[in-house]
C-alpha cells in the first residue's frame, strides 16, 4: 500500500512540521529512555524521507535510493515504542494530528513488512479468540462468578436498556477484574437496568489500530453492533477509554454512548448512588484517551468530589498536559521495560502530591500503575474511580 495508507491531508502535513522540536520536550517515551530517536520529530523527518523515496520523480530528481531493509527495520522499531499518548499532537504549534498520523504509518509498516515480531501474536490471538489476549471468548464475563452476590443470569440479559461493553482487559485481567465487578455492583445498587454481552462481545479493535491491523477491523465492528442491535439498549457505557474512543470514532452511531465516569455522574446528580464518608486524600490521572481523547475532564473529578470526605488535590501536570502512565500503544507487550519506566515517572508525581491514592478512570492505567507499585512496593493505592465509588458504597 505505501504512501496510500496516509490520506492526502496527512501528505501535507508532513510537508508543514517546523522541525521546532517541541514535542520531543513532552514525549515521556523520550524523557523515559533518553533516545531522541522515540520523538514525533525524528519520527517526522524518517517519514518524510520515506514517502518521498518512493516516488518515481523525486528518486530521479533527488537520486534518492528509499531505505535499506536494516533502515527500515530499526525506524519500524522506534515507532512501536510509542504509548500513543498524544502528547506531541496536544503541545504541536502547526496542529498537526500526530496521533493518527502515527496510527497510519504503523499500518504501512505492516503492509511494508517492516514490524516488530509480535505484531504476527497479536493479529493471530484476535483472528483466532477475538480478544488479544488468546483467551477463551466464552469466559469474557467469568469475573462475574467472582462477585458476592452474583446473580443467576450473571448480568447477561436478553434484552436491557443499558449495556456495559467491558473490554479485553477488564474481562480477563485479575488486577483490572475489579473494575467492572464495581461497575456491575454499582448499576444493580442504582436499579440500571443493564446488560453485558458476555461472548458475544469481541474486541473493539483499539489494539488492532495500534498495531497497525486496520485490515482486520471491520467484522469486528460488525459483530459488536449485531451484538449489542439484538439487546435493544438504548445506551452504551465503557469503562475503558480506548473502547469508548473506538466506538466514538470508528462504530456507525446507533445509540448514544458514554464513559463510565460521565454515566456515573448523571447516577449521583441523580441521588441514585447512596454514598457514606470516606476520609481520603486522593489525586486524579486522565487516562491519554479519555482526557486528550475524548475531553472528558470534569465529570471523574465531579464524581470523586461528590463523595463525602474525599479530597482531591492535582497532580503537577494534569487534564490535556496529564504524562501517560506507560500502558498506551501497545507499549507494554513491545517494550515492557520502557513502559515500567514511563510508569516511574508517573508513580513519582503521583508521590508528589501527597495523596493516599490514585484515582483514574481507565482499566490499562490501573494495570500499568498498579503493576509497578506493587512490584516497588511503593505504599499508594491505585484505583478506578469504579472502585472509589465502590467503597463509598452505602450498604
Ligand atoms: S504519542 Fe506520546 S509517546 Fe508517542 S511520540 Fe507522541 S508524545 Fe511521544
Ligand atoms: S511540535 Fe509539531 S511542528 Fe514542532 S517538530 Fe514536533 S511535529 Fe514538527
Amino acid at each position: 500500500m505505501g504512501n496510500k495508507d496516509y490520506t492526502v491531508k496527512q501528505l501535507f502535513e508532513l510537508e508543514a512540521c517546523t522541525n521546532c522540536r517541541i514535542c520531543a520536550d513532552v514525549c515521556p517515551a523520550v524523557s523515559a529512555s533518553k533516545e531522541g530517536k522515540l520523538s514525533a520529530v525524528y519520527r517526522m523527518k524518517g517519514l518524510k524521507e520515506i514517502v518521498k523515496g518512493r516516488t518515481g520523480l523525486f528518486r530521479k530528481l533527488l537520486g534518492k535510493k528509499g531505505l535499506s531493509d536494516e533502515e527500515w527495520k530499526e525506524y519500524g522499531n522506534t515507532v512501536f515504542r510509542c504509548t500513543l499518548c498524544g502528547n506531541c499532537q496536544e503541545i504541536c504549534p502547526v496542529g498537526i494530528h500526530l496521533k493518527d498520523l502515527w496510527l497510519s504509518l504503523r499500518h504501512d509498516l505492516f503492509h511494508s513488512r517492516f514490524y516488530p515480531e509480535k505484531i504476527d501474536m497479536i493479529r493471530d490471538n484476535l483472528a483466532e479468540s477475538h480478544n488479544v489476549f488468546a483467551e477463551e471468548n466464552e469466559e469474557r464475563a467469568d469475573w462475574v462468578e467472582d462477585m458476592k452476590d452474583a446473580p443467576e443470569d450473571g448480568f447477561i440479559k436478553e434484552r436491557a436498556e443499558v449495556v456495559y461493553f467491558t473490554g479485553c482487559v477488564a474481562s480477563y485481567f485479575p488486577l483490572a477484574q475489579k473494575i467492572p465487578v464495581a461497575l456491575a455492583e454499582i448499576l444493580d445498587r442504582s436499579g440500571v437496568d443493564f446488560t453485558l454481552l458476555g461472548e458475544e462481545e469481541w474486541c473493539c479493535g483499539f489494539p488492532m489500530l495500534g498495531a497497525g491491523l486496520k485490515d482486520m477491523l471491520q467484522p469486528f465492528v460488525r459483530h459488536n453492533l449485531e451484538a449489542v442491535e439484538k439487546k435493544g439498549a438504548k445506551r452504551i457505557i465503557f469503562a475503558c477509554p480506548s473502547c469508548f474512543q473506538m466506538w466514538r470514532e470508528h462504530y456507525p452511531s446507533i445509540v448514544p454512548i458514554a464513559h463510565a465516569s460521565e454515566f456515573l455522574m448523571d447516577l449521583v446528580r441523580n441521588h441514585r448512588v447512596p454514598l457514606k464518608n470516606l476520609d481520603m486524600t486522593v489525586t486524579y490521572h486522565d487516562p491519554c484517551d479519555l482526557g486528550r481523547g475524548a475531553r472528558v475532564f470534569d465529570a471523574p473529578r465531579d464524581v470523586i468530589r461528590s463523595i463525602p470526605g474525599v479530597k482531591l488535590v492535582e497532580l503537577s501536570q494534569n487534564r490535556e498536559n496529564c504524562r501517560c502512565c506507560g500502558g498506551g500503544g501497545n507499549l507494554e507487550m513491545m517494550d515492557s521495560r520502557l513502559s515500567s519506566e514511563i510508569a516511574k515517572r508517573k508513580i513519582d508525581e503521583v508521590l508528589d502530591t501527597g495523596a493516599q491514592a490514585v484515582i483514574t478512570s481507565c482499566q490499562q492505567c490501573v494495570r500499568t500503575m498498579m503493576t509497578y507499585v506493587k512490584r516497588n512496593k511503593v505504599p499508594i493505592d491505585v484505583m478506578d474511580i469504579t472502585q472509589l465509588v465502590h467503597r463509598a458504597l452505602k450498604r
